[in-house]
């Protein structure tokens, strides 16, 4: 602790003997107090409610002076035996120790219990002596008298102090996540989220007439989309899935006539350790019968507003749009983000008569382009390094050559073209990139949609670069969100690209002027599918869905080759008088966390998993016993090795998985 709050307690202490006291502040307390504080709980909520105490730790001000109140918390700081800071998930608030003779079994109590631990004390709230008071503490005029105390449980020695400021390594915080949770970052994102679930229902149910309604966990495997996880049955060879989402009851909650349907669904997909992604995950789903895609856009962004947490800045809608075209052109993505420029511009044009030869080359190619990004103050801000880095990641990642052009050419940072451009063809790049002499030009060249995406990713690897020498080019109070739009129906898989795989699944409908290419040209089908971006992640996606059983079986059958028997049950429903109708999933994780500002999506999820999907508190997933095995007629093959992991191990884990994160933009 800072030795000026020392101070003050130890002048606090003498106070009474020897006059006024030193004014001090601690500024810590301040701001975590200041952060628990959701504003709409504290209106609308009786927090007192069938407990033991009158009021919380973080409510009580001078408008409380005289009153007899009973608080419970956490010791969150001691002082010299003479105060206490008592904390629970709404605020801190100082407690006075008695120091007389009759109380010598309360001060006691309150000076031995470890820290962390547990008490209810009773007392009487009193102004803090003038000059004392914390302004930046929300309870800092005043403190409470105690009368008597009461040790609710002891607290062990702990892995961690609960303080904010407190480093410590993710692995740790996984495996104490109930202490974790403690913290006052962790409250505020968990209320937050339960808030805006809170009102996102509010608005579906009450405001738009929506019914909750659960579907199953367990289910059967679905053709296309992410890998599911399986679960064993007690029929030999027979296996439930669990779905990664609930696109067919919902579909089938149509049919069924239940024309607004939402949930707040637990989905799983088995994807592997993926950066920013978990092995469960929640969706707020919905679907609609009678609705076309403006319908869904209206109805998220007005659900986005209501929901949207006071303390930020309100959102303006409609949302902008942009089609999968415009995206990936300007972008070099399918989730642009669109709080800064740099965008990529087609410079082919300068070079039609270049006499540099390999930009000869790739213009003859009919998928052939040259592209370039303007990096603002690259040159002053980029160092040498950076630029090795940008043009390793290029051909590493992209087997794609990228040529960083410095307008203000010193004779170290020309690059090989910038001895090759001619005048007019530099001059003509300046004007059409608007460059300023301290800018840099990232140059590519080659088929269209790889020169796309390696800009769109260097686009985002400079900023970083930038932002992280103290450019400002993202305000973190400041929200884009974007729909995408105009996506193809189907892209060629990554592992077969002479195969089609759905660019979002297969039950989403063809855009009505293209359905005739279906059964022709089927690669040109544009779709009804729309995806919800916000600062440049994807925070949803949904689709109008086909209702038509005829042509879904065709999309499944013959475009993506799947086997239809698998969703015979569908088909079938669609057979039975389904309904026009669409939907929308947004995924709660990644929207709360970038809400919230949080470093990743872990921080918003109660219990999350690892990178490697392990839950690093419980050690699951664990071994099982061969009589747990028996019912399932499954073989296991067991490893040699079956120790559990210790905590260095497991230490590793999230380490590693932090080395992948960081420097992962390009794999997310
Ligand atoms: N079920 C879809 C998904 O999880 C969303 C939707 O189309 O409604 O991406």
């Amino acid at each position: 602790m800072p030795l000026p709050w020392g101070l003050c307690l130890v002048n606090r202490m003498c106070r009474s003997w020897a006059g006024p006291a030193r004014k001090t502040t601690p500024p810590l307390l301040g701001c975590c107090a200041r952060r628990l504080t959701l504003s709409t709980q504290k209106r609308t909520s009786d927090l007192n409610s069938f407990v033991v105490r009158t009021n919380t730790c973080g409510e009580l001000r001078s408008s409380h002076l005289g009153q007899e109140v009973t608080l419970c918390g956490w010791i969150q700081y001691r002082r010299q035996s003479l105060f206490l800071v008592l904390r629970d998930f709404h605020g801190l608030i100082q407690v006075v120790i008695p120091q007389d003779e009759s109380a010598a079994s309360v001060k006691k109590l309150l000076c031995e219990a470890p820290l962390e631990s547990v008490v209810q004390v009773t007392g009487t709230v009193i102004s803090r002596p003038p000059g004392q008071e914390n302004p930046k503490m929300p309870t800092g005029e005043i403190e409470i008298e105690v009368k008597t105390a009461e040790l609710l449980n002891s607290c062990k020695k702990l892995p961690f102090e609960i303080k904010d400021f407190m480093k410590k390594t993710e692995a740790l915080r996984m495996k104490y996540r109930y202490l974790d949770l403690r913290g006052s970052q962790m409250q505020y994102n968990l209320r937050l989220r339960s808030q805006m679930v809170m009102k996102m229902r509010e608005y579906l149910c009450n405001l738009h007439g929506f019914v909750d309604i659960e579907t199953p966990t367990l289910f059967k495997k679905t053709p296309g989309g992410a890998k599911e996880f399986v679960v064993p049955s007690r029929e030999p060879g027979k296996f439930y899935s669990l779905p990664q989402s609930p696109q067919q009851f919902k579909q089938l909650l149509m049919v069924a006539g239940f024309d607004r349907y939402f949930q707040i669904a637990r989905c799983y997909r088995d994807e592997g350790s993926k950066p920013e992604r978990q092995p469960e995950f929640t969706q707020v789903d919905i679907e609609m019968s009678f609705i076309d895609q403006t319908g869904i856009q209206k109805l998220i962004e007005g659900l986005l507003q209501y929901s949207w947490p006071k303390d930020k800045n309100p959102l303006t809608i409609p949302f902008p749009s942009m089609t999968y075209t415009e995206a990936l052109d300007i972008y070099g993505t399918d989730k642009p983000d669109t709080r800064f420029g740099m965008k990529i511009v087609d410079v082919s044009d300068i070079f039609r008569n270049t006499a540099i030869e390999f930009l000869q080359d790739v213009l003859k190619e009919p998928q052939g382009t040259i592209k370039t990004i303007c990096i603002p103050g690259g040159a002053k801000y980029l160092q040498s390094k950076d630029f090795e880095a940008i043009k390793k990641f290029a051909v590493s990642n992209f087997n794609q050559e990228v040529s960083p052009l410095f307008l203000k050419t010193s004779e170290s940072r020309k690059s090989p073209l910038t001895k090759l451009l001619k005048e007019e063809e530099k001059s003509a790049l300046v004007s059409l990139m608007k460059a300023q002499e301290e800018d840099v030009l990232l140059l590519t060249a080659g088929e269209y949609k790889k020169v796309c995406s390696l800009l769109g990713k260097l686009r985002l690897e400079c900023a970083d670069l930038l932002e992280a020498r103290g450019v400002v080019l993202r305000d973190p109070a400041v929200f884009h969100f974007l729909w995408v739009v105009e996506f193809p129906l189907f892209l060629p898989k990554e592992e077969d690209p002479t195969e089609l795989e759905s660019a979002h699944h297969p039950f989403t409908a063809p855009h009505p002027s293209d359905i005739h290419l279906l059964y022709t040209e089927p690669e040109k089908v544009r779709s009804q599918h729309y995806d919800l971006v916000l600062n440049g992640s994807e925070i949803g996606g949904g689709s109008i869905r086909i209702h038509n059983a005829e042509q879904q079986q065709y999309v499944l059958e013959t475009v993506l080759k799947e086997d239809v028997k698998l969703l015979s049950h569908l088909l079938q429903a669609l057979d039975f008088g389904a309904p026009p109708h669409g939907g929308i999933a947004l995924g709660l994780d990644r929207l709360v966390c970038l809400v919230t500002g949080a470093p990743s999506i872990r921080d918003v999820i109660a219990f999350p998993k690892s990178f490697r999907g392990h839950d690093l508190m419980s050690n699951a997933p664990d071994y099982v016993s061969s009589e747990d095995i028996e019912p399932y007629h499954i073989q296991v093959k067991r490893p040699e090795v079956t120790d559990r992991k210790d905590i260095k191990s497991v230490i590793c884990e999230t380490e590693s998985s932090q080395q992948l994160v960081l420097p992962s933009r390009a794999k997310t």
